[in-house]
């Protein structure tokens, strides 16, 4: 492992995967709290859900804008 010369800003972030509300609609990405401000955010996750890794946080407006890697959890875990 050697140190990387570029600071990547990357944090997990625990997100619940959600079917789509409606026929032919998307699956969602809820996540409940943002580890950056702690608001609950949506992303798409794609007609299958299988759209995972890694959503740019557009809450913040700090430059580059950082990132959190997906974790996927259940609702029971979500606390
Ligand atoms: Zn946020």
């Amino acid at each position: 492992m050697t140190p990387s010369a570029t600071i990547t800003r990357t944090t997990e972030a625990p997100a619940i995967l959600t079917p789509p509300r409606r026929r032919n609609g998307p699956w969602l990405w809820i996540i409940p709290s943002c580890p950056f401000c702690g608001s609950r955010h949506t992303h798409g996750a794609g007609r299958d859900g299988n759209r995972s890794g890694s959503r740019v946080a557009h809450c913040t407006t700090s430059s580059p804008k950082p990132s959190y890697r997906l974790t996927p959890i259940t609702e029971a875990n979500a606390a």
